[in-house]
């Protein structure tokens, strides 16, 4: 397997996030669930947002944050923990970093899943700048929300382990036990996990 074929993305963190299960069957034995129209509105709604760094420097400027420098929709790729893709937003506060995930979604609440998938970028941003992350955030446009927590020695120990996880569920290739779950009711697997 070439290297970069064993990186890891952010698709494969929300996946294996969500449920070992879904992952299997998605990266390990290739069934794609087919696009609803709710993913194809997340896509559009990306699609429409990637060209929205002006946007970005308003929000900030709107929570009172004092902005050294913003990159917005940076590549990374980390060699030392494998995982690529395309952060929303990086910025420097006081000669901090910062990384920014901005969902398009309404919610009242962080979601534990966005947390470590914001998480996990700030590994490789970390890895990619050679400089501690100070602060996550995680901003739900909808419902104009704002979320951030400190990279925290714990919270970063977690996601070296989450990421740990993911790599070694691509190298062993086997299936993992199915939970019975509230989300598998409106999951597309079910019939593979409780049929
Ligand atoms: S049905 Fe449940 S256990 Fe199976 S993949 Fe979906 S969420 Fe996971």
């Amino acid at each position: 397997m070439e290297e970069e074929e064993r990186y890891i993305t952010l698709m494969h963190v929300k996946d294996y996030i969500f449920c070992p299960s879904t992952f299997y069957y998605k990266y390990i034995l290739g069934i794609r669930e087919p696009v609803t129209e709710l993913m194809q509105d997340g896509i559009r709604e990306f699609t429409k947002d990637s060209d929205r760094y002006e946007e970005r420097k308003t929000l900030l400027a709107r929570k009172r944050i004092r902005v050294d420098k913003m990159l917005f929709g940076v590549e990374v790729s980390s060699k030392k923990y494998m995982i690529s893709g395309v952060v929303d937003t990086i910025y420097w506060s006081n000669n901090k970093l910062h990384v920014l995930e901005i969902k398009a979604a309404e919610s009242r609440k962080l979601f534990p899943n966005h947390l470590y998938q914001t998480s996990i970028y700030a590994l490789a941003v970390e890895d990619v700048f050679n400089q501690p992350v100070y602060k996550i955030a995680v901003f739900y446009k909808k419902s104009n929300t704002w979320f951030e927590r400190r990279f925290t020695s714990q919270l970063r120990r977690y996601s070296i382990n989450l990421v740990q996880r993911i790599h070694r569920a691509l190298e062993l290739r086997e299936p993992p036990e199915p939970v019975m779950d509230k989300k598998c009711r409106s999951c597309f697997y079910r019939k593979f996990c409780h049929g």
